[in-house]
């Protein structure tokens, strides 16, 4: 077994990365392609010894990096996004034969966003301020104290912009941490580490285990030496990690799924509308906070259904490396058949298919066709379920009270589109909506500075700005006398 392999010619190691060193398991699992199936390579399978080994490695780097000087740490993540863009097109490359997202949106925007995080949490860090205040003549000092090693757990639709998002924080703020990245895309997370040595980053301070979520995420969630886990990913397993963390009392951080609804009123720009409906597609409609209940006002739906169905049978669907290509595979045959199993039984129930309906028999494999179904009730299955693909829904309303209403029937509170011409309606419905994130005739636009997380069963906590350090940080309050 080749402990180094090459993906599209870019050499990946395949080993964990502890304590500054690769480390490899006995055991391996295989990664594939989901573009074509083919194997790409063996990955090291770490278990509890491996995340204990990384979890002790992260403790033992720790009080070095927590007492590092906060200008020294954010120029060591600088040159870690100066080496992340060096590496651009590689990186891209490589998460792109192994998720199998569109090659061109790694290129242009996520894999600058990578850069971007660990830029602004250098920043960020650097002008983090120390609330000081004064009670009968006695000083109030808050510090932001480093917490520990943290557990950072990832999904697979957004690998390295998803781990950068909780790694960049972390160290900015003195954390070590330890990374387990998704087992259906683990590549991008070995170059990392080796992208953070190169930029100076001390050994130890961020490690990387390999391996399934039962076994190495597990392993890592229930470890007592970790001071905070932030996880992303589904409600299912967040419950498994809530679970294995409440011995430790290990504070959490949790990113989960949605049911986000997009509201079109009949004052809304159609175009604009139909744009935003179609931008539910991208990455295969894997994508947490996608909008996937649209929810349109009766005047308009027929035009807009008549619009968005042409739009969604006039996606270029095939492989994501070309430039042509507007929608790509799901990332897993586990997926493709979860996916046809919810579209199925919707039928069954009595869904009219508009647009898609089941697999690409053309191109074959993990492609499935963008999907457009209406006829579908409030309390089914496709309206309450996340499907995490390329299915959307399509239900009408009446009036504004009954779109808020259908709006926030979920369990689910990520985010929410409005897309409507009228800024008082704007301002009346969003005040409504339950989500973490809304969007007003708009949708994707992400400031760094912003709070994000999800209400309800998508999430617990907010990262984003101040908020990220406000969860990696024991906050502590020193009060002298004068
Ligand atoms: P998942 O929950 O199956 O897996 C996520 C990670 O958890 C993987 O690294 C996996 O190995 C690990 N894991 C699995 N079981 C574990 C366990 N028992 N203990 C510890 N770790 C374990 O999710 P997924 O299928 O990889 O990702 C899709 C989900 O993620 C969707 O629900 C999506 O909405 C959500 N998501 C949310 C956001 C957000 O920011 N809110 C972003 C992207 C994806």
């Amino acid at each position: 077994m080749s402990e180094q392999i090459s993906v599209g010619g870019t050499t990946v190691d395949t080993r964990h990365w502890i304590g500054g060193r690769r480390v490899a398991s006995a055991a391996t699992f295989t990664d594939v392609s989901p573009i074509d199936g083919a194997v790409l390579g063996e990955i090291s399978r770490g278990g509890a010894e491996e995340a204990g080994a990384a979890v002790a490695a992260a403790a033992a780097a720790f009080p070095a990096w927590a007492a590092t000087p906060r200008e020294r740490r954010a120029a060591v993540l600088r040159a870690i996004a100066d080496g992340v863009d060096k590496r651009l097109e590689e990186l891209a490359i490589v998460e792109t034969l192994d998720n199998g997202a569109l090659l061109r949106s790694h290129r242009r925007g996520v894999m600058p966003r990578v850069a971007h995080n660990f830029r602004f949490f250098a920043e960020r860090l650097e002008g983090l301020g120390h609330d000081d205040f004064d009670t009968r003549g006695h000083t109030n000092h808050v510090s932001w104290d480093p917490a520990g090693p943290c557990a950072l757990i990832t999904p697979w639709n957004a690998p390295l912009m998803l781990a950068t998002w909780k790694v960049a924080p972390a160290l900015a703020a003195g954390n070590t941490v330890v990374l387990k990245p998704a087992e259906w895309s683990p590549l991008t997370a070995s170059l990392l580490a080796g992208i953070a040595a190169d930029a100076g980053l001390p050994p130890g301070v961020l490690n990387v285990v390999q391996g399934y979520g039962a076994e190495a995420g597990a392993a890592l969630a229930g470890h007592p030496g970790v001071r905070r886990i932030s996880f992303t990913g589904s409600v299912p397993t967040a419950r498994h990690i809530a679970a294995a963390a409440a011995p430790n009392l290990t504070p959490l951080s949790l990113e989960l799924g949605g049911k986000s609804p997009l509201l079109v009123f009949e004052d809304a720009d159609l175009d604009l509308a139909v744009d935003l409906a179609a931008e539910q597609y991208d990455n295969a409609g894997q994508v947490c906070l996608a909008a996937t209940r649209l929810l349109v006002h009766a005047p308009i739906a027929a035009e807009f259904t008549r619009r968005l169905t042409e739009r969604a049978e006039a996606l270029v669907q095939g492989d994501p490396r070309d430039e042509a290509t507007g929608i790509g595979p799901q990332i897993h045959p586990r997926q493709l058949e979860k996916i046809d199993g919810f579209v199925r039984r919707a039928v069954a129930d009595g869904a009219r298919v508009l647009a898609g309906g089941g697999p690409n028999t053309a191109l074959g494999g993990l492609y499935y066709r963008p999907t457009l179904l209406t006829d579908v009730r409030q309390d089914s299955e496709i309206v309450q379920e996340e499907v995490f693909g390329p299915v959307l829904t399509l239900q009408t309303f009446d009036t504004e009270e009954q779109a808020v209403t259908l709006a926030n029937d979920t369990r689910f509170g990520l985010a929410a589109t409005v897309a409507t011409g009228d800024r008082a309606r704007a301002e009346r419905v969003t005040a409504r909506l339950v989500a973490g994130t809304v969007w007003v005739n708009c949708f994707f636009v992400r400031d760094l500075r912003a709070p994000f997380g999800g209400s309800r069963e998508s999430g617990v906590g907010r990262e984003g700005g101040d908020w990220s350090f406000d969860f990696y940080c024991d906050l502590k309050n020193t009060v002298s006398a004068p």
